[in-house]
């Protein structure tokens, strides 16, 4: 039975009953049975693919998925594989894909630097890797019990170019202002759609921890708007379905730092969300791809030079 808070939140996102209904059903009967994917990091390996990919889902056609991703046959098993564990592909579940993929949107390009702000477990990071072909590629992470999952994530698939750091992302803005062409935000969130992969999360759609989110994503945005280089992209993702951190704090963003410009992603139009009037996209779990997200892909239209990335940052490479 939905709780108030989840009830109102339906009506907050969806204009019609039905949909109300079908969001809710969705949470309240979770299935679990949402479809994986993986990142090939290797050249894929044609016999696993013939054994356990399954045809990519008709409403993600439009991206003409590159060669290095594959959906899964649903019941594939990857944790013992050999080619898992040797680095070959990376698991990603289709909601986290969906988040990412406006990176398919920009032209890799040598010379790029990235810098992917809250980065554990590395799923972004590597999906920034495969998609813009980075020269420079910091994978930052707060988190200090986190980094060891990161580091090992990166180094098992062998990604090149890529660095850590466990900088707070007020240190980013300050010593690396304008330094990176691309900076990712996949915000810590209240997780709403946790529940829909089956994982308690008491309290997510609390106000208070909404808020609390909220206040936080400003934050980090702000460091990456700081960390964006003139003419750079930023991708702003969560898995939490609450206005206040998706669509609002953008709103908020964009009051606060003029020269960003939320920027259209055509092969997500149909997610496009109907709670903003600037182009972002939200993925709900009757989707049927996955538990949820959102993602909005800003350009700063500032013309300029890159700053400088000060060499004492580079200090933590993953290869060795
Ligand atoms: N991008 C990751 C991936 O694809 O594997 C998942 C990131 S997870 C949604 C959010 C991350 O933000 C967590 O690793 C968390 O530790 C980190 N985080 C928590 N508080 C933070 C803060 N104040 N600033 C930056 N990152 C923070």
């Amino acid at each position: 039975m939905a709780s108030r808070l989840l009830t109102t939140l339906a009506e907050r996102l969806f204009p019609d009953a039905p949909s109300q209904t079908a969001f809710l059903d969705s949470i309240d009967h979770p299935t679990g049975d949402h479809k994986s994917a993986i990142i090939w990091t290797d050249e894929p390996d044609a016999a696993w693919r013939q054994e356990h990919a399954a045809p990519f889902p008709d409403v993600l056609l439009p991206w003409v998925p590159p060669q290095w991703i594959d959906v899964l046959r649903d019941g594939t098993r990857i944790g013992q594989d050999p080619l898992y564990q040797n680095g070959a592909f990376y698991p990603l579940d289709l909601s986290s894909i969906w988040a990412a993929s406006p990176l398919l949107s920009l032209p890799p390009g040598p010379g790029r630097q990235v810098l992917d702000l809250c980065a554990a477990p590395g799923g972004k990071s590597i999906f920034a890797s495969r998609s813009l072909q980075p020269n420079l590629l910091m994978a930052n992470e707060v988190i200090g019990k986190r980094l060891g999952i990161l580091r090992h994530n990166l180094k098992r698939c062998r990604i090149p170019q890529a660095w850590t750091q466990r900088l707070d992302p007020a240190e980013w803005g300050l010593r690396a202002s304008s330094a990176f062409d691309v900076v990712l935000v996949d915000a810590p969130c209240s997780g709403q759609s946790l529940l829909l992969k089956g994982i308690d999360n008491p309290g997510c759609f609390h106000p208070s921890v909404v808020q609390h989110n909220a206040r936080r994503q400003r934050r980090i945005l702000s460091e990456a708007a700081r960390a964006l280089a003139p003419g750079g992209h930023l991708l702003y993702t969560t898995c939490t379905f609450a206005p206040e951190e998706n669509e609002k704090v953008i709103t908020w963003l964009l009051k606060r730092t003029p020269a960003l410009t939320p920027l259209e992603v055509p092969h997500l139009s149909r997610w496009k969300s109907r709670l903003a009037e600037f182009p972002c996209y939200r993925l709900f779990p009757q989707d049927g791809l996955g538990a949820g997200g959102f993602a909005c892909l800003l350009h700063e239209v500032g013309t300029g030079t890159r700053g400088h990335l000060p060499p004492d940052l580079l200090g933590y490479p993953v290869g060795d």
